[in-house]
């Protein structure tokens, strides 16, 4: 009963009276790199259920593979694609032009106008074909939301307090002044990134001296919430996984500790309470996510929320203590691929 009917002019989704002579077998694809270490747990996972799994890979345009959209009808290494009616989103190609190291600094390419414009077209083909699967009610692992790389952090914590979720006071300015009077108020503050891509930092008395600095582009300024990291990976209603993420050293963000990007981070299972469940799904429902790595800060009755990761980073936390996070979302596609 995993066959689907293979005629093109059925527009039954789920098997067609059983297993068809003939039909093709269920198959789900994956927006990701086939070597991508969470593609392949996934696939593994949809390959136990019954299903085959295509990896469209995000370098496929940078590697010259033939893509092609065809009034509409996907094709993919020139086969057409158009019976995957669920997806898992792991990776889409970004709308910026990638930097190159060259004598250990960081430099556009020479030609960096050609690479930029190609850039942003491969990225606008990818989000243009995920919002046109979302419209003809492919199931899709997050869906157009999550397809832009920009992290929508701001628009995160809107949601959360709306919903009446504990978030930190914030501010995100460019304004020398305004950040000096929060950090007066609030005095114990933290700095980041609206994007990610550097490690949260104390706003102490030096970086108070370089404020200048910050006019060109927003920042985050956070009050800091003390305790411990938790992440939460939420499939659909599902709590999947809930866990406190230990580091043997104190640090403001844990990923400075080195033994966490060698890999020697340890997890211990935490229990949420229901309320906080519930910010969990409502949030991500709101930030139109159906997959989310969720973080919160913890201490006592504090459960303050930070941010909701479209594509989270799960398989340490499935490996070591057996989360079946690959297993949920592979459920969910497949599932979804059977209308
Ligand atoms: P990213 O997208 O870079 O993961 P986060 O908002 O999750 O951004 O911040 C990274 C880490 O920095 C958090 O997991 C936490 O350890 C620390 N951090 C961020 N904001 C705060 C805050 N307001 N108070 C205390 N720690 C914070
Ligand atoms: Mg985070
Ligand atoms: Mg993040």
């Amino acid at each position: 009963s995993l066959l689907r009917c293979s005629s093109s002019r059925c527009a039954r989704r789920g098997p067609c009276g059983g297993p068809i002579p003939g039909g093709v077998a269920l198959r789900i694809g994956i927006f990701g790199a086939a070597e991508d270490v969470q593609c392949k747990a996934v696939a593994r996972e949809a390959a136990a259920l019954g299903a085959d799994t295509l990896c469209i890979e995000p370098e496929a345009f940078e590697r010259g593979l033939p893509l092609s959209l065809l009034d509409g009808q996907g094709f993919y290494l020139g086969e057409p694609v158009d019976d995957i009616r669920g997806f898992y989103l792991r990776a889409i190609p970004a709308p910026y032009a990638p930097t190159v190291e060259r004598d250990g600094e960081l430099v556009l390419y020479e030609d960096w106008f050609t690479t930029f414009m190609h850039t942003r077209e491969r990225a606008s083909y990818f989000v243009a074909w995920l919002l046109q699967l979302a419209h003809q009610g492919v199931t899709l692992v997050n869906g157009p939301h999550a397809a832009s790389v920009m992290q929508y952090k701001p628009f995160q914590l809107h949601v959360l307090r709306s919903l009446g979720a504990r978030v930190p006071r914030t501010l995100i300015s460019n304004d020398p002044a305004a950040i000096r009077a929060f950090h007066a108020r609030v005095k114990d503050v933290i700095y980041k990134p609206i994007m990610g891509g550097a490690i949260t930092r104390v706003l102490d008395s030096e970086a108070l001296e370089r404020l200048e600095d910050v006019t060109a582009s927003p920042v985050i300024f956070q009050e800091r919430a003390p305790g411990e990291d938790l992440r939460i990976m939420l499939v659909g209603e599902e709590i999947v996984s809930c866990v406190a993420i230990e580091t043997p050293a104190q640090h403001l963000d844990f990923r400075a500790d080195p033994i966490y990007s060698r890999g020697g981070a340890s997890y211990r299972e935490v229990r949420l309470p229901e309320s906080i469940q519930r910010f969990c799904r409502e949030a991500a429902r709101a930030c139109g996510l159906t997959f989310a790595g969720i973080d919160i800060k913890h201490q006592g009755d504090a459960w303050v929320f930070l941010e909701l990761n479209s594509s989270p980073i799960y398989l340490d936390v499935e490996l070591k203590l057996g989360h079946p996070i690959s297993r949920a979302i592979a459920q969910r596609v497949v599932e979804g691929t059977r209308g």
